[in-house]
């Protein structure tokens, strides 16, 4: 079984997880804080967090968005930031795990 076929979010609406991006509208609605927020607490009771954190601080900027293991897109550029050349596995332990 992967990592992905044990993510608590296998059967959540993808809407929650990526709420508010790519509608190019500056600024996050109470809307989407809310499903943020949903998303946030489903990533909680997670038992794949680390390994879906490790595997969003991998993909390359431009193509990151959305809540994956419990972190927001700007959380995980400020992870970036203050670790550039870290391995990203060794990364998955600066924030909390939701
Ligand atoms: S950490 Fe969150 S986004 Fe990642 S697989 Fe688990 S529930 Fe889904």
């Amino acid at each position: 079984m992967t990592w992905r076929e044990r993510a608590e979010c296998r059967d959540a609406a993808p809407e929650i997880f990526f709420a508010g991006y790519g509608t190019g509208r500056g600024g996050v609605s109470d809307r989407w804080s809310s499903q943020r927020r949903t998303a946030m607490r489903i990533c909680g009771r997670c038992e794949v967090i680390e390994t879906c954190r490790a595997y969003a601080l991998s993909m390359g900027v431009n193509s990151d968005f959305g809540i994956w293991g419990g972190t927001t897109t700007a959380q995980r550029h400020e992870i970036r930031r203050q670790t550039p050349t870290a391995p990203r596995e060794a990364l998955t332990g600066l924030v909390g795990s939701g």
